[in-house]
């Protein structure tokens, strides 16, 4: 008996890791260990549908107990890896055990990045990664009046989202001067901006937190703004981004760059060793430049990638090659998006931001490279399928609502080799 597959981390990476390399014909020993104390559970449902009351903690388990079972796979919950020893290829946990391994896979993700002002660590002040997490806010929501939430990114627009339509006062907060400019154009910003703005939410952009300050109680009461104005607040989210957990690789001399740098089969230097998901940065086939290591924070990178790794492990080796997708539920707004877009993309619109349902179309060197689309989902896998092939469209047949999309799927397809 090999001392087998060994995944740390069990959320999706590491669920996808292991089930694709039992599917690919892996039969050795697999081992997930995770740190926290649950069963690995969906997260996005956790500022959206949970946060809503649509959902429940228990709904979110991903596999239920046989499935481990009948897979051959043990879970061990609740252990933290805790150092990686690579020569002797054995990990150990908090506990002091240690585990051996023939592959290892870091599949460990990542967490919220702390508020670094005076009074970012106040009870009140609420972070959103994990279910528990989520779990807390929910309780706050019962109870606070005014919540300020930091961030205008997606963690913090759908908890926005989610406690406004809960009837909470809600203020967000941002320091640049567009909500989620990380990733979506200007056009798509501003529908946000104004759904938001529309449904009540107050928008505090272009200023950043300088302290929050506790009440009498010692609990969150007060932020502090750069400008000087303090809002007044029950509660606070931070939705200001994540750090990858690299740690374990970088002390064991792997190579990272805020986040694990792995190939396009989620290799490390290292042989024995692949990473997946949140935690790893890889060379994506549909970014601007192919060859640069990205960290795409989506269920879509962490299990494509995931079965990248696998396919390593069951001796042949399939890059990853999936166009990147995610998606965003704000209100009864649904953003979807796909591909990986760059600010000298030329933009096309196709329907109207004041309709609701429109589709952005970034074209490079007149390819559709990205498209990002609200409550379109039928156009949108459709331009999902544009990206993959890698068609040429011109400007005015994306933005005529008449012409058949589809067509240019049908002209690529019928084109000589
Ligand atoms: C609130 C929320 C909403 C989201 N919404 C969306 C969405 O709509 N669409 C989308 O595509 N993505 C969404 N995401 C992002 C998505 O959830 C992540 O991309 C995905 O969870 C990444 O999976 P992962 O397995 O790489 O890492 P994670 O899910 O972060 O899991 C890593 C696991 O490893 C464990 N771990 C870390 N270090 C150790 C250690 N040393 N020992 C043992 N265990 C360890 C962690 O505790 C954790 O359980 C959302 C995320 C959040 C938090």
């Amino acid at each position: 008996m090999t001392a087998g597959l060994l995944i740390i981390g069990a959320s999706y990476a590491g669920m996808q890791l292991a089930d694709a390399a039992r599917a690919k014909g892996y039969s050795g020993p697999i081992t997930i260990v995770g740190e926290e104390a649950r069963p690995p559970y969906q997260r996005p449902p956790l500022s959206k549908g949970l946060l809503l009351g649509k959902q429940t903690a228990e709904g979110l388990t991903i596999r239920a107990p046989a499935y481990f079972e009948e897979q051959g796979i043990a879970l061990r919950l609740d252990s933290r890896v805790t150092c990686l020893d690579r020569q002797a290829r054995r990990v150990r946990l908090a506990s002091g055990e240690e585990l051996a391994y023939e592959w290892l896979a870091l599949t460990t993700g990542a967490r919220c990045r702390p508020l670094p002002v005076p009074g970012g660590e106040l009870p009140g002040v609420h972070s959103l990664r994990s279910l528990d997490d989520a779990l807390a806010i929910e309780r706050m929501a019962a109870t606070a009046r005014r919540v300020c939430v930091i961030g205008g990114g997606f963690i913090g627009l759908e908890t926005a989202s989610a406690l406004r339509t809960q009837g909470l006062e809600v203020h967000v907060i941002e320091a640049s001067a567009q909500l989620m400019g990380r990733v979506v154009p200007p056009e798509v910003a501003a529908y946000f901006t104004e759904l938001h703005t529309q449904r009540g939410v107050v928008l505090h952009m272009q200023v950043g937190v300088q302290a929050l300050k506790a009440g009498a109680d010692g609990r969150v009461a007060q932020v502090l703004l750069a400008d000087g104005r303090a809002l007044d607040c029950d509660a606070v989210v931070l939705g200001i981004g994540v750090q990858a957990n690299d740690e374990l690789a970088r002390a064991a001399g792997l190579a990272c760059d805020q986040g694990v740098l792995v190939d396009a089969c989620g290799r490390t230097a290292d042989e024995r060793i692949l990473a997946a998901g949140d935690c790893a940065c890889f060379p994506n086939p549909f970014g601007i430049d192919p060859q640069q290591s990205l960290r795409l924070e989506s269920i879509q990178a962490a299990n494509d990638l995931a079965r990248a790794a696998a396919s390593v492990i069951a001796g042949r080796p399939e890059p990853y090659k999936a166009v990147p997708w995610f998606w965003s539920d704000q209100y009864d707004s649904k953003l979807q998006i796909a591909g990986l877009g760059h600010s000298g993309d030329q933009r096309v619109l196709r329907g109207s931001l004041e309709s609701g349902k429109f589709s952005l179309f970034l074209l490079r060197e007149g390819r559709v490279v990205c498209v990002h689309s609200v409550s379109r989902p039928a156009e949108h896998l459709l331009a999902r399928k544009l990206i993959e092939a890698r068609v040429q469209a011109l400007p005015e047949q994306l933005a005529d609502p008449d012409f058949v999309l589809k067509n240019l799927l049908t002209a690529v397809a019928a084109a000589p080799a």
